[in-house]
């Protein structure tokens, strides 16, 4: 997922010594997990008790009910014990499910009802299912509805919709948010297989992160398989009306039908980006790559569900500049899909390596040029969010016990992490850091491992071989202490260093605004130029660019969302057409919380963000919904 657009939930693990647990011996995941060392961790943020018993499996039947906005069917999950277990209580995390039957099975074949309770709620943490089974049982079946208010689904209607005619569906499970709609061990260390029937009107199409087929008859009725073992947080469904188009032989689009040519015009690197992922990391194990362009209420910027990448229509800026996204996602695939932070408080090791990996891709495709400017800018969104941070979110291996999983998901994970292993490989050299990075998603693929986990691979194939390389490495600084360690790589870009002079020739009245050399730059360039400014800049200064560049009628979300910032802060009038058209177009997270936040800091400002939240609040997704509330006071 890309930063400032993870999901609202949390839960703890309230029954702490059933949390966590070793893949059962025997297994051949046990076996991979033996020989990798993978340590048993505890999460925090789940009910389940894998040790005791553990789901290996799953099979979905769904009938997609639209009109009342429920998902209905069966789980049915196969279990496996270690050995000599003889465990008769099967613990699940759900929220907000309505269970209507659960049977269990020794062979698939004949099933008895099941004896089970359901805790009361917890508002954010859920109800666990505890289910009472034969100690000999393989299987459970659980007959279920979700509710209109599951947060893991949002339900939109036909005017949300690109094409205005029929509704849509759209998962988000990341992090918390399987539980409610699937009944499972939602625990990122918890990898299963799954297969799903689902069945929607006849005139709409579901994809699933599974195997998709771009030649799918639209009748339907669905059938999906994902062969690899995945966490929870990765099973990911959407229905609407699809349509598909190839990029190359494995890699594609779908959209809604206005949206999908152009997107794949957009996404048309999609195969160089994972060729160049491959050569440097190794195959891409997931055989399809999709992307699925939602509608633009999607609250976060992508989503990366293992070979259906979902991913927000403001990335569609008409000239690639925003791909980004895109490289990011695809990095997934390796760091967070293939090897996977086991608890929530590992979240650095998905998303540091995956920046990393994300400008490492954008390096080969489009130049070391680009690839420092996003490196730039993302330092720079570091150093914003700690300022203001408290010490112990600054950390890595951040301590969410009894917290939110979301409260981690600052830039801390992404840029610093991004940061410590770009050291490494300055430190190392580039070549024998690739070849240990190849080696780690070797020697990991498919399990899901824990910081110490990391570091203790880390020190036995890098490090270790030369102690006076790694003596200039302040691992457990970088890991587990606050800020950023002196010694911290500066990534610098020539092309800002030129921008940053025009900024000043302009500032310093040296030159009008129209003759600033920008006819050549990037959205980063503009970005940066733009951040660069005083603020607030003042109504004059707005003006006088806006005349020479016309910011406020730019189509690109990025360079429009720093454009209204500085707008609100200089109260530039004319540019607060655009912010009320901006707001209520669409629902990106990223986007809304600046910009809301900007809003409320003056009476005016607040009544503004209010009358523009009226008309937009129910076009925006529960996730964004829940964040903007908080912002504006909805309902105070
Ligand atoms: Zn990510």
């Amino acid at each position: 997922m890309r930063y400032g657009e993870l999901a609202a939930a949390a839960m703890m693990c309230l029954a702490a010594a059933a949390c966590g647990g070793r893949p059962s011996a025997g297994s051949p995941a046990a076996e991979a997990a033996s020989a990798a060392t993978v340590s048993a961790a505890r999460d925090v943020h789940s009910y389940a008790n894998p040790a005791e018993i553990r789901v290996r499996h799953v099979d979905l039947d769904w009938d997609v009910l639209f009109d009342r906005k429920v998902l209905r069917g069966t789980a049915t999950l196969s279990l496996e014990r270690p050995p000599g277990g003889r465990a008769t209580r099967l613990v699940l995390d759900t929220r907000n499910l309505d269970i209507e039957k659960v049977e269990s099975s020794r062979d698939g074949s004949t099933w008895a009802n099941a004896a089970f309770s359901l805790a009361a709620p917890e508002k954010i943490f859920g109800s666990a299912l505890t289910i009472t089974l034969p100690e000999d049982s393989t299987r459970v079946r659980i007959a279920y509805a979700t509710r209109p208010e599951a947060s893991g689904l949002q339900w939109l209607d036909p005017p949300q919709t690109a094409g205005k005619k029929v509704p849509f569906l759209f998962t988000q499970s990341q992090a918390i948010h399987a539980r409610s709609w699937i009944p499972l061990q939602d625990s990122p260390q918890v990898r299963i297989t799954y297969r799903a029937r689902v069945r929607t009107p006849k005139n709409l199409l579901a994809v699933m992160s599974a195997n998709n087929d771009p030649q799918v008859a639209r009748d339907g009725e669905y059938d999906f398989e994902m062969p690899q073992a995945i966490p929870s947080y990765l099973i990911a469904l959407a229905v609407g009306d699809l349509s598909f188009a190839p990029v190359s032989a494995r890699a594609g689009v779908w959209a809604e039908r206005p949206v999908v040519e152009g997107a794949a015009r957009e996404f048309a690197d999609l195969e160089e980006m994972i060729r160049a992922a491959e050569e440097l990391f190794g195959p891409y194990r997931w055989e399809r790559y999709d992307v699925l362009v939602l509608p633009p209420s999607f609250p976060f910027g992508g989503m990366e569900n293992p070979r259906l990448t979902f991913a927000t229509p403001t990335v569609l800026a008409g000239d690639k500049s925003l791909v980004a996204l895109v490289a990011h996602e695809l990095a997934h695939s390796w760091a967070g899909n293939l090897v996977t932070n086991a608890t929530w408080r590992d979240f650095w090791l998905n998303e540091g390596m995956t920046v990393y990996i994300e400008r490492r891709i954008l390096e080969r495709v489009y130049g070391t040029r680009r690839a420092e400017m996003e490196a730039v800018l993302g330092l720079q969104d570091l150093r914003k969010e700690i300022a203001h941070l408290p010490e112990k979110d600054e950390i890595l291996h951040i301590d969410l016990s009894g917290r939110d999983p979301d409260d981690g998901a600052t830039d801390v994970p992404y840029e610093k992490g991004a940061l410590l292993l770009r050291q490494l490989e300055e430190t190392f050299g580039r070549q024998r850091f690739d070849r240990f990075l190849r080696g780690y998603f070797d020697h990991f693929a498919f399990q899901s491992i824990t910081t110490d986990d990391f570091v203790r691979y880390l020190r036995a194939n890098l490090l270790d071989p030369s102690p006076e390389l790694a003596s200039r490495i302040p691992v457990e600084e970088w890991v587990e202490k606050p800020g950023i360690p002196a010694s911290a790589p500066r990534p610098h870009s020539d092309a800002f260093a030129r921008v940053e002079a025009e900024t000043a020739r302009w500032l310093q009245g040296k030159i009008p605004a129209s003759e600033v050399d920008a006819g050549a730059w990037s959205t980063q360039e503009w970005l940066h130029f733009l951040r660069a400014l005083p603020v607030p800049l003042g109504s004059e200064r707005m003006a006088e660019l806006d005349r020479a560049y016309r910011l406020s009628a730019s189509s690109n979300a990025e360079i429009t969302n720093q454009w209204l910032l500085m707008a609100i802060a200089s109260g530039y009038e004319a540019a607060y057409p655009r912010l009320g058209e901006f707001l209520t177009s669409m629902g990106r997270r990223k986007f809304l919380k600046p910009l809301y936040e900007a809003l409320v800091k003056t009476p005016a400002g607040k009544e503004r963000a209010l009358a523009i939240y009226r008309k937009a609040r129910p076009t925006y997704h529960p996730i964004a919904v829940a964040t903007v509330d908080k912002i504006v006071g909805w309902g105070t």
